[in-house]
């Protein structure tokens, strides 16, 4: 599963929504894609989970603004992820992505520079960085979770549905 690449996001726009996509309703997290930079060929692939908090007025959970970021480290293992930081939205700001000291996986590994040196082109709008790499979805929606099946989910990662629920 890990290695089969169902759908590759080549838009800037489109990465980004699908990275930020997770609904936050599964303990681990739905969103899962594979970097691959095309010029050392080197590749990671990452989960990103969105928190939940607790709505008091609704009584619901609800998507918060931070979501936890983790790599594949073994080639085989689907649950074999570690987590190496959190990506914050404190509105004023633009995103970041932060190390936690929580994590095992230190701050000068190199699936942690890669994704924080990923992110902030992400976030900044680097064509020409982001252009570097290529990522891969797995064939399933980032926010839900379901099997993509017609072509224009494919090319973003997300199904109609849950696309048009995050302004994609
Ligand atoms: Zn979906």
């Amino acid at each position: 599963m890990t290695d089969e690449f169902a759908g590759t996001i080549t838009e800037i726009q489109n990465q980004l929504n699908f990275v930020l996509s997770d609904n936050g309703r599964n303990k681990e997290g739905h969103t899962v894609f594979t970097i691959v930079s095309n010029r050392t060929g080197t590749r990671f692939t990452y989960r990103v989970k969105r928190a939940n908090k607790f709505n008091e007025q609704s009584r619901k959970w609800e998507p918060s603004n931070v979501w936890f970021v983790s790599v594949l480290s073994g080639s085989d293992n689907q649950d074999d992820y570690r987590f190496i930081g959190t990506i914050f939205d404190r509105g004023v700001a633009p995103k970041f992505f932060a190390h936690s000291n929580k994590s095992k996986v230190s701050k000068s590994a190199s699936s942690f520079v890669a994704f924080s040196w990923y992110f902030n082109n992400l976030i900044e709008g680097n064509e020409d960085a982001i252009n570097n790499v290529e990522f891969f979805h797995q064939g399933i929606c980032g926010r839900c979770g379901r099997e993509l099946t017609v072509p224009s989910s494919i090319e973003t990662g997300l199904g109609s549905i849950c696309a048009s629920k995050i302004g994609a």
